[in-house]
């Protein structure tokens, strides 16, 4: 139930009980009529994208940070004003806390995607939060508030494991609904041709920071959205929550 949840997170996290109350929405423009209505939140264990008529999408970028490419990346969205979410790998959080904190700084949003990058469909459930608040704590110490959402590598995450990394951590899984598979190195026209024919309003967007191609696909494609009268947002602001970099939130485990 929705309370339950909401009781795991403060659990979980504490400070910012305020924003935590903040009911999860899968349709955003609904916001007003929620807020106004005693109605108990729907927190989703798995988010692949919104449900909306407004013209929002969530760019995310997968498996950085990249020491060369991640700047890059970050001086393109910086020049347009374009918010975004990283979906980190928890040792290379490590190798780049500057740079990380310049993500951060820059109004986006962190998510989790764990320690090593590994398929998490053959770990044990304790072993898969492992993954998992490792990453999380080296994200914390290093930019002073932890990750919401997660995105399990490759996706392989059972929906029994999403329920339960919703049970035990509050963080539902993020896949995406546009995956314009820039993993194959398609070179940067075909990357932003893909995503620019899939989107539709509500579309989580995947990429990856580390492939020079998509980030160099990353110019015509966010002017091509924009054209198109796309507007962008963090995934936790799509799914209804608020921005991540407004929430006093920590993890309990750590002082
Ligand atoms: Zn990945």
């Amino acid at each position: 139930m929705p309370t339950t949840i909401g009781l795991t997170r403060r659990a979980l996290l504490t400070g910012g009980s305020a924003a935590l109350a903040t009911p999860v929405l899968l349709r955003p423009a609904a916001a007003q009529d929620m807020a106004r209505a005693p109605v108990a939140p729907v927190v989703p264990d798995t988010v692949t994208r919104v449900h909306t008529a407004r013209p929002l999408v969530a760019m995310t970028f997968d498996d950085g940070p990249h020491p060369t490419l991640t700047p890059q990346l970050l001086d393109i969205l910086a020049e347009r004003g374009i918010r975004a979410t990283f979906y980190v790998i928890g040792w290379r959080v490590l190798r780049e806390p500057q740079l990380m904190r310049r993500i951060v700084a820059e109004g986006h949003e962190i998510g989790n995607h764990t320690w090593s990058h590994p398929s998490l469909y053959d770990y044990s459930d304790a072993a898969v939060l492992s993954q998992l608040d490792r990453t999380s704590q080296a994200i914390q110490e290093t930019v002073g508030r932890p990750p919401v959402t997660l995105r399990p590598p490759y996706g392989n995450l059972y929906p029994r494991q999403r329920r339960m990394v919703m049970d035990a951590r509050g963080m539902p899984t993020v896949l995406w609904s546009v995956d314009p598979e820039d993993w194959r190195r398609p070179g940067s026209a075909a990357v932003a041709d893909r995503i620019l024919s899939r989107s539709h309003p509500g579309a989580v967007i995947l990429s990856h920071d580390i492939i020079g191609g998509t980030v160099r696909a990353m110019p015509a494609t966010l002017d091509g959205l924009v054209a198109r009268g796309y507007q962008f947002t963090t995934v936790s602001e799509l799914i209804g929550w608020p921005r991540w970099d407004s929430r006093n939130i920590r993890l309990a485990s750590s002082s």
